[in-house]
């Protein structure tokens, strides 16, 4: 060891002592660097952070190989070599150091050189960690959320009673976006400063990110007084942009977490509790709060999950998934018309789920493009084999809005058509009304395309409270499907029938075909059946079952 060197009258000895009793109380790593002994000091903190051989080692160079990111080690040596060169006194260097778990961490490294005679002696400088979070945020003047996790995460401690208020500015993007950088953050410091006014004795105020903000309240407050104060809060904001001239319109949606709910998840629970429940304000239309409900984050994690399992089945072939066939019969003769193809998805985890569940969750998550894809060969297949017992059986596939609008479907069916080798007149494509937007030109045409193949248009859930007329006239269906609520509806009250009664005489002279769905009782069947319908469908006369099935049901007698 050298320790009994001596630089500008200390002994590095001293110096190490320095930095040892200063490593408890500093975030960064301080060290020296011999440079004639090849020796190397530094903050001990820093051995639980990185891969370093010891906080104190010879061989510095080749120790740099096991902590300093390998790709990163030439610039690392040829500033190095510059020093030792004296072709320069100072080092400032950004580069990255592994991790104790062998990843690459941001750092820089400032240092001094010490020469005697010319001659470098020692390097004397400090690293600090470029990612690291920022402590404070000068610009709405509060600490950033790093200050409630170390004030959390201390030794023992038990969240008391009281509430965490999340605060999110609604679509600070656009505003940034439209009145520039430096407005948008005039109007975070002046949201900071309404919030800052609106605090109640004891309550701390963190930022929480970007445009977010977090109040603390570790009193014993309700979620009552959260509630209010959010109020409070809400009404400084519109005063503010009163105050300015409504030169920017802007609101904030809050969520309320009670302690008590996250007391057993520590600092991260209190995050992903509170972004949850501010998000459910913002989905709620924005400018508003919300409590945090349990049921309802389960059913989040639920639908996560579930994306997740879906994600999986993908990548495996698609395991788990099914298309069931439900009957459909020509209402005339009670013979069979064809089947509506429905989609199952069934997993270990959850058993059967509900397409009512997981069809929202491919629609929102853009899978319904994959999945649907592979639904329409699925079907198509099934379909081609029994096309060898019965030629003339149709088949009928739900198509989603979004495949519609994201992906090239139209183009997809005529391939898929052709390469299952069906008669394209047997097939059918149902679309919902609900969610269409109103079919631009492109997608008109391909329509009609593929109807010029023969292939038939059924719109799906007429009836469901969007009806749409024009629908009738810019898709020129062939088959309109009266939704079970419709039917239920029209059996109990009679406006609602001769309701129904106008709109399938109206279809029928249009010359278009209609299909009640969802007929359950004889009662509902007798009913109906006064509409003269074409076709009928419902679990009075098949529950959709799997292919195998359907086929020794309807197919063998
Ligand atoms: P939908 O297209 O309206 O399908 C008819 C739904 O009504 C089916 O529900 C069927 O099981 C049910 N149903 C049939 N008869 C009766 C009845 O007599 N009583 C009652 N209460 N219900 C009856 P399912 O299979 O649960 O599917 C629900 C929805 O999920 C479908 O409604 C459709 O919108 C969607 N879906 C199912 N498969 C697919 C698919 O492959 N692609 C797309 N995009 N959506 C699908
Ligand atoms: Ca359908
Ligand atoms: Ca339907």
């Amino acid at each position: 060891m050298h320790m009994a060197d001596v630089i500008n009258g200390v002994t590095v000895a001293q110096i190490c002592e320095i930095i040892n009793l200063l490593n408890p109380c500093m975030d960064d790593y301080v060290y020296v660097y011999d440079l004639v002994n090849d020796f190397y000091y530094i903050s001990p903190s820093a051995t639980e952070r990185f891969c370093l051989p010891a906080s104190t080692f010879n061989d510095v160079v080749a120790n740099h190989a096991k902590f300093v990111y390998e790709p990163d080690l030439t610039i690392l040596q040829d500033d190095l070599a510059e020093l030792v060169e004296g072709k320069k006194d100072s080092h400032n260097l950004h580069y990255r150091w592994l991790s104790v778990n062998h990843e690459p961490i941001w750092i820089n490294c400032r240092g001094q050189v010490i020469r005697q005679d010319g001659k470098p002696l020692y390097m004397i400088g400090c690293i600090n960690e470029t990612g690291k979070r920022q402590q404070a945020d000068n610009v709405s003047g509060l600490l950033g959320i790093s200050h409630l996790k170390s004030f959390i995460s201390k030794d023992n401690f038990t969240l008391p009673d009281g509430y965490i208020l999340r605060l999110g500015l609604d679509d600070f993007k656009e505003i940034n976006e439209k009145l520039g950088i430096e407005y948008g953050d005039m109007l975070l410091k002046r949201t900071a400063e309404c919030i800052t006014g609106c605090l109640l004795p004891d309550q701390r105020l963190y930022r929480a990110g970007s445009d977010e903000f977090l109040i603390a309240d570790f009193s014993g407050r309700t979620v009552h007084d959260a509630t209010t104060q959010y109020k409070h809060i809400r009404q400084s904001i519109d005063q503010f942009v009163e105050d300015n001239n409504y030169e920017a319109v802007f609101t904030i949606s809050g969520g309320i977490l009670p302690n008590a709910a996250c007391r057993d998840y520590g600092f991260n629970g209190i995050m992903k509790f509170s972004e949850f429940t501010m998000n459910e304000a913002k989905r709620d239309g924005k400018n508003r709060s919300c409590i945090f409900d349990q049921q309802k984050y389960e059913k989040f994690l639920r639908r996560r999950r579930l994306t997740q399992l879906i994600r999986k089945s993908i990548t495996n072939n698609f395991e788990g998934f099914e298309a069931y066939l439900q009957p459909l019969f020509c209402a005339e003769d009670n013979s069979l018309y064809g089947a509506e193809a429905l989609m199952r998805f069934k997993t270990e985890e959850f058993g059967m789920v509900s397409p009512g569940e997981f069809i929202p969750v491919l629609e929102e998550s853009g899978l319904i493009i994959p999945v649907g894809k592979w639904m329409l060969h699925e079907s198509l297949e099934l379909c081609n084999k029994i096309h060898k017992i019965n030629p003339h059986f149709r088949i009928s596939i739900n198509i989603s809005y979004i495949q519609v609008l994201k992906s090239n479907i139209i183009a997809e069916i005529l391939t898929a058509v052709t390469e299952h080798s069906i008669v394209p007149s047997t097939v059918i494509i149902e679309l919902t009304e609900s969610g269409l937007v109103a079919p631009d030109a492109r997608v008109t045409k391909l329509w009609s395309r593929m109807k010029d193949k023969g292939i038939k248009l059924a719109l799906d859930d007429f009836g469901t409270g969007y009806s749409n007329f024009h629908y009738l006239n810019e898709l020129k269906p062939d088959i309109i499907k009266i939704d079970r609520t419709f039917t239920v509806k029209a059996v109990q009250n009679e406006y609602e029938y001769n309701l129904l009664s106008l709109i399938s005489n109206m279809v029928h002279s249009m010359n278009l075909k209609v299909c009640v769905e969802g007929i359950e009782t004889t009662d509902e069947l007798g009913k109906m059946k006064e509409l003269l319908p074409d076709y009928c469908q419902g679990y009075l006369f098949g529950k959709p079952c799997p292919y195998d099935e359907f086929v020794e049901k309807y197919l063998c007698s």
